[in-house]
């Protein structure tokens, strides 16, 4: 039967840290945001708005993630701090956010005891996400007995992939045994600028091929056909891909080999390929405000930084839109993709060869707002759309309870 969702909490927990949004469903508005890190390590720290109230509260003891989520509810119900909720039976349904479904989950699902046990089975895929994840669920479930829980995955979107996309040229044993494969990641913004994308576009979901791109610190970038994920660029980890702000995306499966034989470990490559890796090492800093005023002050490094990671996009983009045929639109989003106009403008400048031309005033105008930077004689649209991954999750938690 379906149940009367109207305060839906969505719940972003890792090993020591959780993040929660409190929304209301009737208008899809943000009531109130908060966090609390160094969960079990001590000294944690708790950041808690609503509207008109913010706090910040260090040190508090916060030895597990049940004691998080009390703290979080504590504040949702506070009158003194903007009393959004009267008690914590208030709190509806809650919406987890799991980086990882396997091959199992192609749609959030609500938890019962046999769904935790499959996704724990998940963890090996993702160690370092799953597990917090879990241990967020587990919390919350204590806090929250009452209210249904929903797990949204970040890999759910891109199960639509077809097996020219998500096979790799491997023996099958390896997919068979290990699920060894792509499986791709932040589908929930893909899936959520998707949606607004074409409703921008005023096409049915069903009849709109985008390439989406999600350029933050991690990034990614989808080629969608019909609504539905076709290609991504991440693969069985976030690892693969465009370079990134500190992981280095594609690189020659051999390095690896040929740092192992020059005495490097296991774990020695992996946290180079994802820690010191990507713009940062090639100039210094991964973040691109940096990146862009040192490419302004004439940083010879900065330059072939930024030269190289809008290189890995456009070797992406030119891909997926001979694999589209037709394009309908080119969406950017992420904190690159929405605020920084400089990559932007280098961007559009390496998919020239597409017919993608740029306005100049319209990009360098647009910071975390929905607009068109590309010009009116453009082949192919190009769209800034802010992402809203919580909101998405509220509303995938929504229709799964309420269907
Ligand atoms: P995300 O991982 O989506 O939060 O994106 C983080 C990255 O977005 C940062 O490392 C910056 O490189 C970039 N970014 C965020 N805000 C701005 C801004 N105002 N101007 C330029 N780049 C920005």
């Amino acid at each position: 039967m379906a149940e009367v969702i109207r305060n839906v909490l969505v719940v972003n927990a890792g090993s020591s840290s959780l993040k929660f949004m409190l929304f209301d469903m009737a208008s899809e508005r943000m009531l109130a945001k908060g966090q609390v890190e160094r969960i079990g390590i001590g000294n944690a720290l708790f950041t808690f708005s609503t509207e008109g109230f913010s706090e910040k509260q260090s040190p508090c003891e916060v030895p597990d993630h049940t004691a998080a989520i009390r703290l979080a509810c504590g504040a949702l119900t506070d009158p003194a701090k903007g009393g959004c909720l009267k008690s914590f039976s208030d709190i509806d349904a809650v919406g987890h956010r799991l980086v990882h479904g396997g091959e199992r989950y192609s749609a959030p699902v609500r938890l019962d005891e046999a769904a935790l046990r499959e996704i724990e089975k998940l963890s090996p895929l993702a160690p370092l996400h799953n597990p917090g994840a879990l241990q967020g669920i587990r919390g919350c479930e204590q806090v929250l007995p009452g209210a249904p829980h929903v797990a949204v995955f970040d890999t759910a979107f891109h199960q639509t992939m077809p097996e020219e996309s998500y096979l790799y040229a491997l023996p099958k044993e390896l997919h068979e045994r290990l699920g060894v494969r792509k499986y791709g990641f932040h589908g929930t913004s893909h899936r959520f600028v998707t949606e607004r994308a074409a409703a921008l576009l005023g096409k049915p979901l069903d009849q709109t091929n985008l390439v989406t791109c999600h350029l933050g610190n991690g990034s990614s970038i989808t080629a969608v056909k019909g609504g539905k994920c076709f290609d991504t660029s991440m693969g069985m980890t976030p690892l693969a891909g465009v370079v990134m702000g500190t992981r280095s995306g594609d690189v020659d499966p051999a390095v690896a080999f040929y740092l192992m034989k020059n005495g490097y470990s296991a774990e020695d490559v992996d946290a180079l390929f994802n820690k010191q890796a990507g713009v940062k090492a090639l100039c210094g800093s991964s973040d691109m405000r940096d990146v862009c005023a040192a490419c302004e002050a004439g940083d010879r490094d900065a330059q072939v930084a930024l030269a190289r990671l809008v290189h890995s996009y456009a070797m992406y983009v030119g891909g997926y839109v001979a694999l589209l045929g037709r394009t309908d639109a080119i969406v950017l989003t992420g904190g690159i993709g929405e605020n920084s106009w400089e990559t932007r403008a280098a961007f559009l400048k390496a998919i020239a060869g597409l017919g993608v031309t740029l306005d100049e005033a319209a990009n360098r105008a647009t910071r975390g707002v929905e607009a068109t930077v590309s010009g009116k004689d453009s082949a192919i649209p190009v769209l800034v759309i802010p992402t809203n991954e919580e909101l998405m999750i509220a509303r995938e938690t929504f229709a799964v309870l309420t269907k």
